[in-house]
Parts: C-alpha cells; structure tokens; sequence
C-alpha cells in the first residue's frame, strides 16, 4: 500500500488508500454539515502544533456533542501514523495539510450498511456512530505563493459573520456556508480577493480560513476571540509578540481600524503570516510589503517553527 502513488487516510479503523474510502450519503456531516474539523500542518513533514488542534477538535465536538468514540491521544496516534505513511509522497507535495473530521455519521435507525439499528431518525440520537476521517493534502504552495511576494488583497464584503448566539466560530464545524458566501462576495469584483467579514456589529471578524491582525500606533491588534475561529496561529503570533516585546490588544476593530491601519497581515495554519496589501482596493499604511512588524513576526514564527515558511512559497512562483 505504502509503495503505491496514492495518499493513504485512516477512516473508521482502517488505513485505506483515499479512493477506497465510501462515506454513505446520509452522513449527516455530508447532509446537513453536522460535523467537525480540525487541520494542522506540516513543516517539512514535521507536524506543527498537533496536540493544540486536536485540543480544539475536542471542544469542537463538545460544543456539537459528538462523541468520536477515540480519545485525543489515540487521535493524536492516528495523525501520526497517517503523515507517516504518506512520507514516500511528501517531497513532490512540499506539505501536508492534515485534517481529521468527525461527523455525526449516518442517523440512527437508518441503515447505512452497517446495521445502524434503534434510534429516532430525524434529529441527534443516542446511538448515532461518527464517521472519522484523518487525511493529508498537499498545501497549496505553488497557487498561494504571489500572495507572500505581493501581498493579500481584503475586501470586507456585505455578508455578516453567524453571530455567535447562533453558531459560535470558536467551534470548527464543516458549516463553511456563510464565509463561503462572505468569499463569493468579495470575490466578485476582485477573483484574488480575500473576504474579511464584519460581525453584526460592524466589527472585523476573520475569513474563510484565516485570522486578522492590524497594527494600530504600534500595538498589534486582533479581533476578540468570542467572535472568531480561536486560530492556532493567531494564538502563536501572540506569544511571539510579546516575547519580541510589541504590545497585543484583543480588541474591537471596525473598517475604519483598517482603513487608517499602518500595516496588516492574515494568520492561519497554511499561511503562518501573510501581508495584506490592500483593504476594499487601496493600500494600506505605506503600501510597503510587508509591513515591519509584519516582517519582524515573519522571521520569528520561522526562527520558532526551524523552517522558512516564506522561501517554500516563494520557491514556488512560476518562473
Ligand atoms: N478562522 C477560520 C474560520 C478558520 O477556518 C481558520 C483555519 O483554521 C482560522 C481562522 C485560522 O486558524 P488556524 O491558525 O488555527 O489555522
């Protein structure tokens, strides 16, 4: 199996080559979204941050009540052994997105070909069994790395962020529909363009898949964490921040915040920092990419992870 050309995931207890993997079409995940996610990445095939996504994954299936019926270190185990089993293919992918997702599975007394039996159909039951998926991808380098010599254009389009009475973002679930809409928007008048939604209040919130950082007077300031996903990046740049002694601020942050903004960047697990260039097509601050603080974090998460995360984008520029 290893010896083959095809990506190996681990699905409900076994390794199988990706396209042996059925998920039934009554997954509640696939039907109504009902499920969670998590995804770290790799840093030349070593895992960054695995125990803190997998933390994150177990409050996300707290929040759903989803019981994955796998501790978090058997999960942890798991990742591991994925990664390392697709090591053979890694060189040519560069590195690895890893994911693990946890739906609700197939509802209770419906049968999904694996003898589901009792339970009351419609809603969450008890003896619903999870479908659990971990899988890697390779990390979209070559398509991502213009953003890291240019710079990511923002725009703020007219989709508000699920306000968190309603779904909270601090939960990672694979509903993606209103930042998905909130990415159609902005993209219309601009294809390359990166959302950054307001909530309802008209403060910034994140993207699609991304946290947002503006510096401000020299203050690194980022929205709250009540209001947006709680990124793993967001949370490491913060530290790095203080250690390199700029001040942080948690904060409210309105597109007027943005606008007079000397400099900003985007966090995620793919990107690490990324500049942001313009905001609703203007530059912002200076117009220099990147911004200098946005550069001093830059080298530091690389000095902190061993690993230029910039060089491996920019390798990949078309020549
Ligand atoms: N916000 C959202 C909605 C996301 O999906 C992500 C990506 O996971 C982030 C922020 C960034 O989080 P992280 O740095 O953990 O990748």
């Amino acid at each position: 199996m290893t010896a083959s050309r095809e990506r190996v995931a681990w699905f409900n207890g076994s390794y199988l080559p990706e396209a042996e993997i059925r998920i039934p079409f009554r997954d509640r995940g696939f039907i109504h979204g009902d499920a969670v996610f998590d995804t770290a990445r790799t840093f030349r095939g070593r895992i960054h941050k695995l125990a803190e996504h997998v933390e994150r994954l177990y409050r996300s299936l707290a929040y759903l009540r989803i019981d994955p019926g796998l501790s978090p270190a058997e999960l942890i185990a798991i990742s591991e052994e994925v990664v390392a089993r697709n090591e053979p293919l890694r060189e040519a992918a560069g590195d690895w997105w890893l994911t693990q997702r946890v739906t609700r599975g197939v509802p209770a007394g419906e049968d999904d070909g694996r003898g589901a039996a009792g339970g009351a159909g419609g809603g969450a039951a008890a003896g619903d069994r999870p479908t659990v998926i971990v899988e890697c991808t390779p990390l979209p380098l070559a398509r991502r790395a213009p953003l890291f010599r240019d710079g990511i254009d923002v725009v703020i389009p007219w989709v508000r962020r699920t306000p968190p009475e309603a779904l909270s973002p601090r939960a990672k679930t694979h509903n993606y529909l209103n930042l998905t809409l909130g990415q159609l928007a902005a993209s219309g008048g601009n294809p390359d363009a990166w959302a950054v939604l307001l909530d309802q209040h008209g403060n910034l919130c994140e993207g699609i898949g991304c946290n947002l950082f503006l510096v401000i007077d020299g203050v690194l300031k980022t929205p709250r964490a009540q209001r947006v996903l709680p990124g793993i990046t967001r949370e490491t740049v913060m530290e790095l921040a203080a250690t390199l002694g700029i001040a942080v601020e948690e904060t409210d942050l309105d597109p007027y915040d943005a606008i007079t903004a000397e400099e900003g960047f985007l966090t995620s697990t793919s990107l690490c920092l990324c500049p942001i260039r313009s905001l609703d097509g203007r530059p912002i601050g200076s117009g220099r990419v990147p911004g200098s603080v946005t550069e001093r974090l830059s080298r530091a998460f690389s000095e902190s992870v061993q690993f230029d995360f910039v060089g491996q984008y920019l390798a990949r520029l078309a020549a």
